[in-house]
């Protein structure tokens, strides 16, 4: 039988959330996947900051952020969505609304919680920014992960809808934790664009190299 201190070691050693080996945050071999590296890539014209690299290391600490809840995941993807935040202001002397990419219903359900919105609410409360949830899913979509780059778009097309119609112009910063094939941020834009907002980038912790 295992003793108290056993047992006690055995729940609180800390491990590392890249690979598992008794390590306090990351390990250094897994810091080095997870660097702060100021990407740039573009999408219909629109800027997207973002700071890391994805990689083995990086979906397994988005995965423990967004599906475990861990929180010293989610202030390792906070801290680069943070940065990414900054470059977009330094090089911009707008004051956007910041609007999260939403997930699915039946996500949020089952995190018990709205991912990217709790993270774009803590960058609106830093930075002083209005945060507004007005995109929304018009219809069910598949999980993204399962498909190729065509079926993504395809999956993807008009699912987005804005709440607030007629934007007048207003500026709009996207806000998401990762970027993939682009096909969410795409779809975002076009949604946002035809209800009259101006979207002037986009801010996501991660983003899967290469993209252009
Ligand atoms: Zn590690």
């Amino acid at each position: 039988m295992l003793g108290l201190n056993c047992v006690s070691e055995l729940i609180f050693t800390p491990r590392c959330i890249g690979c598992g080996i008794r390590s306090s945050g990351l390990c250094s071999d897994c810091q080095e996947s997870w660097v702060f590296r100021q990407l740039v890539s573009h999408i219909c014209g629109v800027t997207i900051f973002s700071e890391v690299a994805y990689s083995a290391v990086a979906g397994k600490i988005l995965l423990a952020a967004k599906e475990n809840g861990l929180r010293e995941a989610d202030e390792f993807m906070f801290a680069a969505l943070d940065c990414s935040l900054q470059r977009f202001l330094t090089k911009n002397l707008s004051q956007p609304l910041l609007v999260p990419i939403p997930s699915q219903r039946s996500s949020n359900r089952r995190r018990g919680r709205n991912f990217v919105t709790d993270l774009a609410q803590r960058l609106g409360d830093r930075h002083n920014l209005q945060i507004s949830e007005i995109l929304i899913h018009s219809r069910k979509v598949a999980d993204q992960s399962l498909l190729n780059s065509i079926e993504r778009n395809a999956n993807l097309s008009h699912a987005l809808v804005v709440s607030e119609r007629f934007g007048g112009g207003r500026e709009v910063l996207l806000v998401d934790d990762l970027v993939t094939s682009g096909s969410t941020l795409k779809e975002a834009i076009r949604a946002l664009k035809s209800s009259g907002f101006c979207v002037v980038g986009a801010i996501t912790a991660c983003v899967a190299l290469p993209l252009r």
